[in-house]
């Protein structure tokens, strides 16, 4: 049985944590309108990456593929060509889709991929009213072309050796008269 302190206590006792809670600052964020940046290392979009001359970086080994858990991502590769070289050394990756109705954003893929031609970008916005248009494509995950960068294909302009690009060798410095 209660005691009478409990009994008068008891109606209010249920209001602490609203009293406490109702003097501290308040946290809502005001998204869309205010867009808070998100943690330096949060996994949001996937981004294809490229080396310094615009080749890409992926080789359409498919690994990314067989890691997610998900089955979220569609590889199909296909041999660099002479005349047609997207990437240095033999493959790259054709077709490159991730659908973002299956990913749940967990970065197995990316631990996956050996050349790191996969990261992943702080985008957060993965919110659509059809479903096509969260299937994205190669094109839509390619990185920009920074300064000093051409669009593939072309031929390999840091070596002839595929294997410099994995060394971390430069694009050669061309001297300006
Ligand atoms: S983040 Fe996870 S779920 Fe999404 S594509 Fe990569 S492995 Fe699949
Ligand atoms: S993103 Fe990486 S793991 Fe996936 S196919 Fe390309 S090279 Fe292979």
């Amino acid at each position: 049985m209660s005691s009478p302190k409990e009994t008068i206590l008891d109606p209010v006792a249920g209001f602490g944590v609203t009293f406490r809670t109702m003097f501290k600052k308040t946290v809502t964020e005001q998204y869309p309108f205010e867009k808070v940046p998100t943690a330096p290392r949060f996994h949001g979009r996937h981004q294809l990456n490229r080396w310094p001359d615009g080749l890409e970086k992926c080789i359409g080994c498919e690994l990314c593929a067989w890691a997610c858990p998900a089955d979220a991502i569609y590889v199909e590769g296909a041999s660099n060509t002479e005349g047609d070289r997207h990437s240095p050394g033999e493959r790259y990756g054709r077709v490159y889709q991730i659908n973002y109705l299956r990913c749940i954003l967990c970065g197995l893929c990316i631990e996956a991929c050996p050349t790191r031609a996969l990261t992943m970008t702080n985008e957060y916005e993965l919110a659509d009213n059809n479903r096509e248009d969260l299937i994205y494509e190669k094109s839509d995950l390619l990185a920009p072309l920074l300064p000093g960068m051409v669009e593939p294909p072309h031929e390999m302009m840091i070596s002839d050796d595929h294997h410099d690009y994995y060394r971390g060798k430069t694009l050669p410095i061309v001297e300006v008269s």
